[in-house]
C-alpha cells in the first residue's frame, strides 16, 4: 500500500472495521513511515478526545426547567415569536455543541508535533547564537578540541567532523538546549554564513532521509544517522547546506 491508499482507510483502521489483510497492510506500512503513523497518532488523539465524558454535559436541572417551560409556552401560545420554538432549541443545542467542539478540540488539532516544535527550538537557538558572545563555548577550529570539550557535559559523544578542506571551517562547539534536552551545537562557517549543526542521541532506531524546510528565513535540514539526530540551519543558500549536510554524513559515517 502506497501513503494514499493508507491515509483513504485511515480512519476504518483507527476504528478497527478492516478487513484482516487491509489492517495488517496498514500496520505494516505505518511501521516504516513516519508521515503516515504521524497522521494515525493524530487520529487516535482526536478520537479518544472525541469520546472523552468531557464532551457530555448533563444540563443543570434549571436549565431543563426552562427550556420545558418555553417548550410548553411556545404550545400554548403559537403566535410567540420563533425564538422559542423547538427548532430554535435545537438549533440552539446544535450550535452549543458545535462551539463546545470547537473550544475542546481546536487547541488540540493546531497543537504542533514534536518534530515542530523542534524545528521552532532549533530556529530559536540558532537565532540567539548569533548574538554577540552567544556564537561558542569552545572557539576552536580543531575537532580534537571540540569533541572532547562535550564530556562530562552532555551524556553523548557528539560527532565532530572536520570539512575544513571542503571549505566548512569549523570555528566552535556551544551547549545548547532543544526538543527538551541539551543538545551539542557545532558551529561550522562557509564564507560569511554561519551554520548550527546540532546533534543529539535518536529517540528513533530508525534511520531518516534528509527533511528539508525553511522557516523564518533560514534552509533547516533534519536527518538520522547511527541513532543519532541532526538538524543543520543556516542562511547559507539551500544547496550548499545540503552539500555540508553530504559532507557530514560521508565524513561520520
Ligand atoms: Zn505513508
Amino acid at each position: 500500500m502506497n501513503c494514499s491508499e493508507v491515509r483513504t482507510f485511515l480512519h476504518g483502521y483507527v476504528d478497527s472495521e478492516l478487513d484482516l489483510v487491509r489492517h495488517l497492510e496498514i500496520e505494516d506500512h505505518l511501521g516504516t513511515c513516519d508521515a503516515c503513523s504521524q497522521i494515525y497518532r493524530a487520529q487516535v488523539v482526536l478520537r479518544s478526545a472525541l469520546k472523552s465524558d468531557e464532551l457530555y454535559f448533563t444540563a443543570p436541572a434549571h436549565l431543563e426547567r426552562q427550556v420545558r417551560m418555553a417548550a410548553q409556552r411556545t404550545e400554548r401560545k403559537p403566535w410567540l415569536p420563533r425564538l422559542l420554538t423547538r427548532e430554535w432549541i435545537g438549533a440552539a443545542a446544535a450550535a452549543a455543541v458545535v462551539l463546545a467542539l470547537a473550544v475542546l478540540v481546536g487547541p488540540m488539532l493546531s497543537r504542533p508535533t514534536l518534530t515542530e516544535r523542534t524545528a521552532q527550538d532549533i530556529v530559536s537557538a540558532h537565532i540567539r547564537s548569533l548574538m554577540p558572545g552567544h556564537l561558542t563555548d569552545v572557539p576552536s577550529s580543531q575537532n580534537h578540541t571540540v569533541r572532547p570539550w562535550f564530556a562530562g557535559k552532555l551524556d553523548f559523544s557528539p560527532p565532530v567532523a572536520d570539512l575544513s578542506a571542503e571549505g566548512f571551517e569549523l570555528v566552535g562547539g556551544r551547549l545548547d538546549y532543544a526538543a527538551d534536552r541539551p543538545v551539542a551545537a557545532l558551529v561550522y562557517r562557509k564564507g560569511g554564513h554561519l551554520i548550527n549543526l546540532f546533534v543529539w542521541p535518536s529517540e528513533s532506531t530508525r534511520e531518516s532521509a534528509e527533511a528539508a524546510e525553511v522557516r523564518q528565513g533560514y534552509d533547516l535540514l533534519f536527518w538520522t544517522r547511527g541513532k543519532t539526530d541532526f538538524w543543520a540551519i543556516s542562511d547559507l543558500n539551500a544547496t550548499e547546506l545540503r552539500q555540508f549536510a553530504d559532507l557530514v554524513r560521508a565524513r561520520l559515517s
